[in-house]
């Protein structure tokens, strides 16, 4: 399906404000930030120290700048369960939007097939966050062997009818080893 600059745009829109939707029960109002049940605070991802300013907030993240190493991280965080709740109820917009832009994604995924191939030729690929699997469908016809995982139950449900083996248990990398089984490791990820 064809579609212009404008139609796309417009379905980028309504992701973004589902997005914005889905935020909302998690910020307070008085003070636009994260409710603080939701969140832990967390030392810099990178070098591990606790010496930060804050940069800017965002749709209730705050964003903070590591006085050490200088990366830039969302500080304070939402906890893990809070954010497992998130992506398994989110909304499934994302997948509307790919599938309903089917020919633009299609080329979009295509290109990027097209520089990873001349790197490395087609194996085992494991897409973290396949959403209904759009990228791994076509990876698929270009002889990759493809896996998914997915959070979200609608847009894992979708993968599954495509007959793409995913799995949407997993969540930090101790799952991922108890579910993946050893002929899966190796894969190349895609994030
Ligand atoms: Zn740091």
């Amino acid at each position: 399906m064809s579609q212009t600059v404008k139609e796309l745009h417009q379905k980028r829109m309504k992701l973004w404000n589902a997005s914005i939707e889905s935020h909302r029960r998690y910020i307070n109002k008085k003070t636009g930030l994260f409710k603080n049940q939701f969140v832990e605070f967390r030392n810099c991802p990178v070098c591990g120290k606790d010496d930060y300013r804050t940069v800017f907030s965002k749709e209730g993240g705050t964003y903070v700048k590591c006085l050490d190493c200088s990366m830039i991280y969302i500080n304070p965080v939402f906890r893990d369960e809070v954010l497992r709740e998130y992506y398994e109820k989110n909304h499934s917009v994302q997948s509307e939007v790919v599938e309903e832009g089917d020919s633009f994604y299609k080329a979009l995924y295509n290109q990027g097939l097209d520089r990873i191939e001349k790197k490395c030729p087609p194996g085992k690929l494991l897409d973290i966050g396949c959403s209904s699997g759009v990228f791994l469908d076509l990876s698929k016809q270009r002889n990759w062997e493809t896996s998914g995982i997915e959070l979200n139950i609608q847009e894992f449900t979708m993968a599954q009818k495509k007959g793409i083996w995913s799995i949407t248990s997993c969540w930090r990398i101790s799952d991922l080893r108890k579910n993946l089984t050893p002929s899966h490791y190796g894969m190349f990820l895609n994030i």
